[in-house]
């Protein structure tokens, strides 16, 4: 059984006051949630925030069931590059997971599928879980190409990594979708996301039937219940409402 996975992405929001106030939410009101969820299927639960603010959520996290993820990381293990964070520099914050291959980062900052997959190789190598995303634009939507797209940006992974990709989480991110409030039907998302499984398949069934394949996309608690239900969306990578504490909380409630 895939386990239900939930993860936050603060994206460039935040500060010390009102991170501080959001952690101390999720882990006091999220108590309740993660246990009983915990009791019914396995879940992961995590947060991807700003580099900058690793170490303060490092410390207000410990060693509780929130996980700690970053939202980027350099494919150099160190090195002359300038603003660049490296995975071991994350994995010494203990973090867990790392967002990479964001549409935002494709678009603002021109990242390749290859440069994707070799940040993905140098997050697993730091022995940490890349989530790598995937996801057609609104014109290639329109212009019928959704599955030419994320295959092609998958494929890129597969190829690099091998048998590593069994140990990476993949979500499918209609870029059309991030923070527009506009979602694909349950069965719209469950098709795409069965044809990246089929991918995988093609590579290694096995590993096929455990890569974890999120949605993102204008989760919300009120629409989360019908896309986390399909049997290949195994959890969402929530933007803009995991930085509301009770909507995030009622966003994992809405996977069980
Ligand atoms: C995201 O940034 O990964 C995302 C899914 O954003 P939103 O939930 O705000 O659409």
């Amino acid at each position: 059984m895939r386990p239900l996975t939930i993860i936050g992405n603060w994206k460039m929001n935040g500060g010390l006051a009102s991170n501080q106030q959001l952690l101390e939410k999720l882990l006091s009101e999220g108590v309740t949630t993660f246990e009983t969820i915990c009791h019914r299927l396995p879940i992961r639960v995590g947060v991807c925030v700003p580099y900058l603010y690793l170490a303060q959520a490092q410390s207000l996290l410990g060693s509780t069931k929130l996980a700690l993820g970053a939202q980027d990381v350099s494919d150099h293990p160190n090195g002359a590059y300038t603003g660049d964070v490296s995975a071991t520099m994350l994995q010494e914050f203990a973090c867990q997971y790392v967002i990479v291959g964001h549409s935002e980062r494709r678009q603002y900052h021109q990242e390749s599928d290859a440069l994707v997959a070799r940040k993905a190789k140098a997050t697993l190598q730091a022995k940490m879980t890349p989530i790598i995303c995937v996801g057609e634009t609104e014109a290639e939507y329109d212009a019928g190409k959704t599955l030419s797209v994320v295959r092609r940006q998958l494929q890129a992974v597969i190829d690099l990594l091998q048998g590593q990709i069994a140990s990476c989480i993949i979500a499918y991110e209609p870029v059309w979708a991030i923070g527009t409030g506009k979602v694909p039907t349950p069965q719209g998302a469950q098709d795409v996301h069965r044809e990246l499984r089929l991918q995988l398949a093609t590579f290694d069934a096995e590993a096929a039937s455990k890569v974890a394949i999120l949605y993102g996309g204008s989760l919300k608690a009120d629409n989360a219940k019908d896309l986390l239900a399909m049997p290949d969306i195994d959890g969402g990578l929530v933007g803009g409402a995991s930085l509301d504490a009770q909507e995030f909380l009622a966003i994992c409630q809405a996977g069980i």
